[in-house]
């Protein structure tokens, strides 16, 4: 066992706060990685604040973690000290399960273990995420990053880029496809840059005029303000694919009578409160509603690699720890462009 920094939110109406949590001893089959800058998810401040219920305390967040390898155990194949490497939302699965055998580990039948606000597979330990110094994980649920993208823009790539990337991939984006993306914050403008880099024709929905330009700058080739209701009347039927970012509840019809004829909008946000759907906003055009978490282990390190294979990293602002409960604030007030990373060695 070691000891590690970190932050931690100690209830759901508490400020994060310097924090001491226990590290594990590096087994055979583990990496110990100094943390170097971790990203700040929507979903951090979701279960801090326990939105979606059953959040655990004292919780240490943070799940778009990276860093160098600090020690391998003795059977680590993958990676040896001195490796750039990345942890993202998950620290383990059952492996066996039917999804864990498809490599599709988030959606594991046992309930794969999340990398804070959750316990190992044992369901007894709990695990502490990224606000902190160090962090021990099996090299199965380890990702290698590049050290051609910068460091610390790289790191919302292990949430915002694979939850973005995912869906793209399984609706199969190619050249010419009409995209849109709802919401600019951490996820949307990931998306935007990752369907630009497949061929897409994307077109940025967004409620904030002011972001207009910078989605442009990102790779959008359109802009359609969602404030306005003409928006929804001039780009009706127009979209093969919907990307859905949006943290707070929304009028998912609204959104589907932008798609074509059996377009498909994928939610990722996860507002806490649910929205009523009306069957004709499917049924006439035979419209698909689905959504996607994070993505497989497999998947993630595709996503690294094509990121690395077309320079593309996180907007950021890079700030210290001590500044996350700010963060907070003002993600909630959409005033981040495009994602906080905090830089560890502030801890
Ligand atoms: P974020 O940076 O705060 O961005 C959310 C964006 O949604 C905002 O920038 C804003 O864009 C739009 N928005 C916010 N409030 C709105 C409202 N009341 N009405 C309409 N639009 C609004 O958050 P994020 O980190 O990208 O996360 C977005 C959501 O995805 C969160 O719910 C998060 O928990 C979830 N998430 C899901 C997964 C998954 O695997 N499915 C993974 C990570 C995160 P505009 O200013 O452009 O309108
Ligand atoms: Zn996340
Ligand atoms: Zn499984």
């Amino acid at each position: 066992m070691a000891t590690a920094k970190a932050y931690a939110a100690a209830s759901p109406t508490s400020p994060l706060a310097p924090h001491q949590i226990e590290r594990r001893a590096v087994g055979p089959h583990d990496v110990q990685i100094e943390i170097a800058y971790c990203g700040i998810c929507h979903s951090d401040l979701h279960q801090v604040r326990d939105e979606w219920g059953g959040s655990k305390y004292p919780m240490v967040p943070g799940h778009e973690i990276v860093g160098k390898i600090t020690a391998v155990g003795a059977h680590v194949k993958g990676f040896k000290v001195g490796d750039l490497a990345g942890v993202g939302c998950m620290v383990d699965s059952c492996r066996t399960c039917p999804s864990c055998q498809r490599k599709l580990e988030q959606f594991c039948e046992r309930g794969c273990a999340w990398s804070y606000n959750s316990t190992e597979m044992d369901r007894v330990t709990p695990t502490y995420g990224g606000y902190s110094s160090s962090i021990v994980v099996d090299e199965a649920f380890t990702l290698k990053v590049s050290p051609k993208l910068a460091l610390a823009a790289a790191a919302p790539l292990l949430c915002a880029g694979i939850t973005t990337y995912s869906p793209l991939r399984h609706w199969n984006t190619k050249k010419g496809d009409k995209v849109g993306v709802v919401g600019l914050g951490g996820l949307g403008h990931m998306a935007v840059k990752i369907a630009a880099a497949m061929g897409a024709e994307v077109t940025m929905l967004s409620t904030s005029k002011s972001k207009e330009a910078d989605a442009r700058k990102l790779g959008a080739h359109h802009f359609g303000l969602t404030s306005d209701d003409t928006t929804f009347k001039r780009l009706a039927g127009q979209f093969d694919l919907i990307i859905d970012t949006i943290s707070a509840p929304h009028d998912y019809n609204k959104y589907l009578g932008l798609l074509r004829v059996e377009g498909a909008m994928v939610l990722l946000g996860v507002p806490p409160e649910p929205t009523p759907v009306a069957a004709h906003a499917l049924i006439g055009g035979r419209k698909i509603l689905t959504g996607s978490l994070i993505g497989g282990i497999q998947e993630t390190q595709e996503m690294l690699d094509f990121c690395a294979e077309h320079g593309i990293v996180s907007d950021i602002e890079l700030i210290p720890v001590q500044q996350v409960n700010e963060a907070y604030e003002r993600m909630l007030k959409n005033d981040v462009r495009y994602r906080f990373v905090l830089d560890m060695k502030t801890l």
